[in-house]
């Protein structure tokens, strides 16, 4: 009976029609892939990625170099140098992440009283060496200034939550 059974299918071509059915159905279906690197998946505003040092409106540095971020971080990845100004007040000279170190654990920007270190939204920062992930003060404020727009905006939609 099988044998008959499966004698019909065949010459019917039942299998090939089936597929080709469940192929037409998927077509006309929502995609669940995307074409990256040219489409992007949407991040959460808790995304942390790479580390950015922010600066005010007016364009001074928000890190007042209170040097809580270098002591939580449990990787030893950040270090900081700090100085009196002429004004009186108290900022880094000197800050350093090293990104291979780094876990991406968030407890630099936690502990941050004034927002200034951030991991924003930024996935794309592989290298071909490890020297070009050994971050320093200009770089994490050039990320600051590239990605302030998206970060003050993950912010103040994560806000309602901190
Ligand atoms: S994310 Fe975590 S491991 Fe990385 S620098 Fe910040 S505190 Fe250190
Ligand atoms: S980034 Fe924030 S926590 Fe770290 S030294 Fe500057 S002000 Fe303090």
């Amino acid at each position: 009976m099988s044998f008959i059974h499966r004698g019909i299918n065949t010459f019917l071509l039942f299998e090939l029609i089936s597929g080709l059915a469940l192929t037409l159905r998927y077509m006309f279906r929502p995609k669940v892939t995307i074409n990256y690197p040219y489409e992007k998946g949407r991040l959460s505003p808790r995304f942390r990625g790479e580390h950015v040092l922010r600066r005010y409106p007016n364009g001074e540095e928000r890190c007042i170099s209170c040097k809580l971020c270098e002591a939580i971080c449990p990787a030893q990845a950040i270090t900081i140098e700090g100085d009196e100004r002429e004004d009186g007040s108290r900022r880094t000279t000197r800050y350093d992440i090293d990104m291979t170190k780094c876990i991406y654990c968030g407890f630099c920007e936690e502990a941050c009283p004034v927002d200034a270190i951030v991991e924003g939204p930024n996935f794309e920062f592989a290298t071909e060496t490890r020297e070009e992930l050994m971050y320093d003060k200009q770089k994490l404020l050039a990320n600051g200034a590239r990605w302030e727009t998206e970060i003050a905006e993950r912010l103040s939609i994560d806000a309602p939550y901190r």
